[in-house]
């Protein structure tokens, strides 16, 4: 009866699995809005380094994980996973409940599993900084600690309103090195002629992204460097899900349900895809649900439309084919902050199409009080964004307890909480509302959308 599962540092993963050689159809590649062609990888190499353009159309199943990231990932890898025994008396469930905590990276999340994958690439390549934007701090925090493991400058434009009202993220990314402006900035054309003619925007993260993009083709040494969506980014997540199969096996068990919550995808694909591998070759014991949570207040995929969209509010990016609630989606300020994206990882949402994963939605009431629950029998405080997976495995762990199954649910706490206090202040005050993203709003966004592209439908 062990509550915690431990590998030591020789099982951190030698390998990052790629699922596109396993996914049920080609993926649908990224288009060029203006030719409405495939954009070629080579183009995309004026943005990133040349070796992550190479991994993210890459029809290798098994990539190798350099020893220079090994070693930088043992600072803190394998994580620990836990057995919730306090959490499963607590609900009187016959559910067996696992999580994989990613709370104990310095930055708090799983985020620095793919910054500093993308650091050491960048640095191999010549590249001395690496530009981003960041909305609540999570992703800026996590590239300022992977860069200056790897000895590169990070520049991150920080949504101005969390700049101003998160200075605590800020001054975590400015220990480690990072250089932060609160965006629309004046380091950048772009976020100048924004200013000139809005001063008092709060910014978003559409501005900070042109912005981010802007200082990387404008200067020779710098790249610019993403946190989740791309195929490349939710490869090196996983090591979470290799981990967990592992220490899964250590107490002779395996998942009958795998949940995580869903921002961009990239924690929730890290966990599963290794499990899906088991899956498609045969080699599960048993049939696995793949469960995706995400938060009413920016229903991508629940009540989102599976069509090409942008993945920024300013167009700058490509189309990709992901369920989208259209590129000009303004979110209700949720305190799940990776939560407020009106896209989703390309991979994540054909497979939701193919059925392979189910998706649900939770408002952020219900999840922080699920989140209080696991806090009083677990004492792990939970960021905001896996709050809502903790609800959805609460809910089937209830569901277990009715039917009496004795299933085996396995879950991702992809961050700690101890930065959003705000949050569970509101919530232990009763002030948190449960907002729902209207229906109305998408169709309208997506009527815009196919108004700016009408060949977009068929595509
Ligand atoms: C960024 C973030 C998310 C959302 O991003 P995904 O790519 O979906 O993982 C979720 N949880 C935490 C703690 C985050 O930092």
């Amino acid at each position: 009866m062990e509550t915690k599962i431990y590998l030591d540092e020789g099982n951190i993963p030698r390998n990052w699995y790629n699922i596109l050689p396993d996914l049920p159809k080609p993926l649908p590649p990224p288009v060029d809005p203006k030719t409405r062609e495939p954009v070629k990888p080579e183009a995309l190499m004026a943005l990133f380094a040349r070796e992550l353009v190479r991994q993210e159309v890459s029809g290798e199943r098994w990539i190798p994980i350099p020893e220079e990231i090994r070693e930088r990932y043992a600072l803190w890898r394998p994580t620990p996973m836990y057995r919730a025994f306090r959490l499963e008396r607590a609900l009187k469930t016959p559910a067996r409940i696992y999580y994989k905590y990613e709370g104990v990276s310095p930055p708090g999340s799983h985020k620095p599993n793919t910054a500093v994958a993308q650091a050491y690439f960048n640095m191999k390549e010549g590249i001395s900084r690496l530009t981003t934007e960041t909305g609540a701090g999570q992703w800026g925090s996590a590239l300022a600690f992977g860069c200056m493991l790897f000895g590169l400058k990070s520049t991150i434009y920080m949504v101005k309103v969390s700049y101003y009202q998160k200075p605590y993220r800020k001054v975590l990314m400015e220990l480690w090195g990072g250089e932060v402006y609160p965006s629309p900035s004046e380091k950048t054309n772009f976020g100048r002629e924004f200013l000139k003619k809005n001063p008092e925007t709060p910014g978003s993260l559409g501005i900070a992204i042109s912005e981010a993009i802007e200082d990387a083709v404008t200067h020779e040494d710098a790249k610019y460097s993403l946190g989740s969506v791309l195929n490349h980014v939710l490869m090196h997540q996983t090591v979470i899900g290799l981990e967990a199969k592992e220490q899964l096996k250590m107490v002779d068990d395996y998942p009958d349900y795998i949940i995580g919550c869903i921002g961009g995808g990239s924690s929730f694909s890290g966990l599963f895809w290794p499990f899906y591998y088991d899956v498609v070759t045969k080699k599960a014991p048993k049939e696995v649900k793949f469960r995706a949570v995400e938060a009413t207040a920016a229903p991508s995929v629940t009540k989102g439309v599976y069509m090409y969209d942008h993945g920024d509010t300013a167009r700058m990016t490509p189309l990709l084919k992901m369920h989208t609630l259209g590129h000009d989606f303004v979110p209700d300020p949720i305190h799940a902050g990776g939560l407020r994206y009106h896209g989703m990882a390309p991979t994540l949402c054909l497979l939701a199409s193919e059925n392979k994963v189910e998706t649900i939605a939770y408002n952020q009431v219900e999840v922080f009080k699920a989140a209080h629950l696991f806090a009083k029998s677990e004492g792990h405080i939970s960021a905001p964004e896996p709050a809502h997976a903790i609800k959805a495995v609460i809910d089937e762990a209830l569901r277990c307890k009715e039917t009496g199954e004795e299933k085996t649910i396995l879950f991702l706490l992809c961050g700690h909480g101890h930065f959003d206090m705000k949050a569970y202040e509101d919530y232990l005050a009763g002030k948190l509302p449960p907002y729902e993203y209207p229906e109305e709003r998408v169709k309208q966004s997506i009527e815009k959308l196919r108004a700016l592209y009408p060949w977009i439908t068929k595509m």
